[in-house]
């Protein structure tokens, strides 16, 4: 079996990245993906990744897909489902049964938003319904938004949402928050952010795009209909990095802990984009730690052939 120098699980923005970055090194590159575009592929409005100005997440997706060709990374269309260490290397187990050997790993599975299940959700995704405030805050410039969830990504995206929507509810079905205190008051502070506890989203409603949410109050069961053109599910994301389990530190969400150079717990394995501890999930980030990765990787495969 051929033993590839690097095996790059992911096609999203940083599994490309890392994928250009390692062939453009002369290393022997496989990435392993049921699709390339990765999250990319739900929006249509992409304004911040720089030089791209057509928006089209599926045609930036076109674009990874377009260059990887062209430089003649090898693709595989399937998901690993493990991987096992061999002596100094690693074997990627595929869904589909085939195998792959490599002298590293570059894990950029990413991750996935948590879902409220309610009816109007998945029809209303992209025209009304969003999961990323720093992607779409500037869709809600005088509207009326609703925030679901109680932690951090929910309070973050209330806080910037309050400085382009007209009004923001933020919406938790729990008495308390697990949001850090300091961004609660923050979010308190913004005059028009109004706080509604206890309360659970039953059905986002609208004809062409989201025009109201029908609430339930936990305490008194009252169902009724909350008016907004807007609604952010912030309710945690999952991360896509089980088939890492047991080999590398990860922290309380799943998230695979890395350092500045990509780096995980385990020599040899490097990690990037949002299956990692990192902060703010955007394509262009995923796709600079790609980068990082694929020259850690090659970096850490020079020093292995030089010591052995
Ligand atoms: C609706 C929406 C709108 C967004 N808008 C913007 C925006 O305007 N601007 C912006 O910068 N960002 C935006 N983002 C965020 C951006 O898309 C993500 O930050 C970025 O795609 C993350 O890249 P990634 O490579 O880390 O992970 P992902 O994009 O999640 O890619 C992960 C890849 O890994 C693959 N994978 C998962 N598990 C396995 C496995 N076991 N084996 C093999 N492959 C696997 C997946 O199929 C996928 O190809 C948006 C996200 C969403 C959902």
């Amino acid at each position: 079996m051929e033993t590839y120098d690097v095996i790059i699980i992911g096609g999203g923005p940083a599994g490309v990245s890392a994928a250009i970055y390692a062939k453009r090194k002369l290393l022997r590159t496989i990435l392993i993906s049921k699709e390339i575009g990765g999250q990319v592929l739900l929006t249509n409005n992409i304004e911040n990744y720089p030089g791209f100005v057509e928006r089209s997440g599926i045609r930036l997706a076109e674009y990874f897909e377009q260059q990887l060709r062209e430089l003649g990374v090898e693709i595989v269309e399937d998901a690993v489902r493990e991987i096992r260490i061999e002596g100094d290397s690693f074997r990627a187990i595929c869904e589909e049964g085939t195998e792959f050997l490599g002298k590293s790993v570059i894990a950029t599975g990413g991750s996935s938003h948590r879902k409220l299940n309610v009816p109007g959700e998945d029809e209303f995704f992209g025209k009304g319904v969003y999961v990323c405030a720093t992607c779409d805050a500037p869709l809600t410039k005088n509207k009326t938004v609703a925030v679901v969830g109680g932690g951090n990504a929910a309070f973050q995206s209330a806080d910037l949402l309050a400085r382009y929507a007209n009004k923001v509810y933020l919406i938790h079905r729990r008495g308390v928050f697990s949001a850090d205190g300091i961004l609660v008051n923050r979010v308190k502070g913004h005059g028009n952010v109004e706080i509604m506890t206890n309360v659970a989203v039953r059905e986002i409603k609208g004809k062409e795009r989201v025009e109201s949410i029908l609430l339930e109050s936990l305490e008194s069961r009252r169902v009724f209909e909350l008016p907004v053109q807007k609604i952010f599910i912030e309710i945690g994301k999952e991360v896509k990095a089980g088939y890492l389990k047991g080999l590398v530190q990860t922290n309380q969400h799943n998230q695979v802990i890395v350092d500045r150079l990509q780096r995980t717990s385990c020599r040899g394995i490097f990690a990037a984009g949002e299956i990692t501890d990192l902060p703010y999930g955007q394509a262009i980030i995923s796709a600079g730690q790609g980068a990082v990765a694929a020259l850690a990787a090659f970096d850490y495969l020079s020093e292995k052939e030089g010591s052995g």
